[in-house]
């Protein structure tokens, strides 16, 4: 017995079961665990005949174990070894099948990457490559260059003649700090009352403000700011005007903000200049996927801001990183910049970004699968549902088909959802909750929305591919 078990005995414990437990030499010693050892190692194997041991140990002390239940599970002993080994030996990072029809959902990781995205990681990870490198020349180059030339074409005709440059760095929330830093350390950067957000993840402009040792120079109200507001508080402390994107709620009512060429107006005139973080920077017109409302990164530079940073998993549809895109001397401030030594990406993301861009110069949007979901009709979905619904015919489930809303999520777009069909799932013996939980426990999980006593399955969100997974899945729990 290991010291201190006696005390923790409760009453109806047997503590002579104790004595009926192996020790890890001899359970190694048995030859039915030899093909494990051999595979495995004997120090995985034993590691995990000490965890099942301790796990029983502790079942004995809860009075859980009695004689015969001991011996049933003493039998079983070396199903438990493996089976513990292969859960240590599992990956905690798995992929999960989103039903919930949030197309960026941050707790899910955002977009998925193009298949083109993930072919490139593969060929430049695995190996070596001219990540900074001229190959040419024969010399040491600079990272940017596998991008800089796609940002080139698909920002140059927003430019309004200026030269545009993007910079690359580990999120939006790094690009936001690094902007920050570079143009406004030690001085005062104007914001918006209404714009002082909370992205989910907590990121707060006021904190990231903080720690880009700007200081945060609010105007207006949550509900009103007027250009005046901006033009009466810009002092000879002041070099920047920000414009945050309000991303994840909106404001409604009784409400006024400057339009953005109100502010390029105010900023030219008062020589300073004008920075909107977008958050959820998209490359493309929205309106043709249906989002209205919505600027895009393009809109915003054609309309004179001089710098606008964004998040590369958003409505970009790549890798996670934080774009800066902008006047060409600006963004060049930000390259010497030792933050953004600190800050910077690595080629996993470079090729991810690459091959996302390419998608974009060619104009191939399906390859992105984030903008391919959003141009999903209601009727592809629909159509996909009933192929589900009508292959599961129980007693023990209801499945309807419904209308509902999908979502872009990530920050996008907060009001603008896109019609689509919804499996409705409730069953006999199971909770709304208990049902949805049954399908998380799924391989992949399942994971979907409860609403109103039924679990919604949203197909924009699946990949067809794993239509097949979710039928089986149902069936299952049908059964
Ligand atoms: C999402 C978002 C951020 C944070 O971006 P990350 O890439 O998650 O760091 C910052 N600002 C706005 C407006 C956003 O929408």
């Amino acid at each position: 017995m290991v010291p201190g078990e006696l005390a923790k005995l409760k009453k109806n414990a047997n503590p002579e079961l104790f004595r009926e437990l192996p020790a890890v030499d001899e359970l190694m010693r048995n030859r039915a665990l030899s093909p494990l050892i051999e595979e495995q190692g004997m120090p995985a194997i034993a590691d995990a005949a000490r965890t099942v041991l301790a796990r029983l140990r502790g079942e004995i002390a809860s009075g859980l174990l009695d004689a015969n239940s001991l011996h049933i599970v003493l039998d079983g002993v070396n199903g438990a070894i493996e089976e513990q080994l292969r859960r240590e030996l599992a990956y905690s990072l798995q992929p999960v099948i989103n039903a919930t029809g949030v197309i960026l959902h941050t707790n899910l990781g955002r977009a998925p990457i193009a298949e083109t995205a993930f072919e490139h990681i593969r060929e430049i990870a695995a190996g070596y490559s001219n990540l900074e490198f001229g190959v040419e020349a024969g010399e040491r180059g600079k990272r940017d260059v596998h991008v800089a030339r796609l940002w080139r074409k698909l920002l140059s005709e927003s430019a309004n003649g200026a030269e545009i440059s993007t910079i690359v760095v580990n999120n939006n929330a790094a690009a936001v700090l690094l902007a920050l830093n570079t143009l406004a350390e030690g001085g005062e950067v104007i914001v918006s009352r209404g714009e002082l957000v909370e992205i989910g993840g907590s990121f707060r402009i006021p904190e990231v403000m903080a720690k880009s040792g700007a200081i945060l120079r609010e105007v207006g109200t949550t509900n009103r700011t007027r250009i005046a507001d901006y033009d009466n508080a810009i002092t000879e402390r002041t070099r920047l005007l920000l414009r945050v994107h309000r991303s994840n709620f909106e404001i409604s009512g009784f409400t006024e903000q400057p339009s953005i060429s109100e502010l390029r107006d105010l900023a030219q005139r008062r020589g300073l200049p004008l920075m909107e973080d977008l958050g959820s920077g998209a490359l493309v017109n929205l309106e043709n996927f249906g989002i209205r409302g919505e600027t895009n990164v393009l809109d915003s530079l054609r309309a004179g801001v001089d710098l606008v940073t964004y998040s590369g998993d958003k409505l970009l549809g790549g890798p996670q990183a934080g774009l800066i895109s902008g006047r060409a001397e600006l963004v060049a401030r930000m390259r010497s910049n030792s933050l953004f030594r600190a800050l910077r990406v690595g080629k996993f993301t470079y090729a991810a970004l690459e091959a996302t861009l390419l998608a974009y110069v060619k104009r191939d949007h399906d390859a992105i699968p984030a903008l391919k979901m959003m141009r999903l009709t209601k009727d592809d979905i629909g159509e996909r549902a009933e192929q589900i619904a009508k292959l599961l015919t129980s007693a023990k489930l209801k499945i309807e088909i419904i209308d509902g809303e999908s979502v872009i999520g990530g920050g996008a777009a907060p009001s603008s959802v896109l019609p689509t069909c919804l499996l409705a799932v409730t069953s006999q013996d199971l909770t709304a909750d208990e049902l949805a939980a049954r399908l998380r426990r799924c391989t992949p999980p399942i994971i979907a929305r409860v609403e109103e006593g039924r679990v919604l399955l949203d197909l924009r969100t699946v990949f067809p591919a794993q239509d097949q997974k979710i039928l089986a899945a149902l069936s299952v729990i049908a059964a």
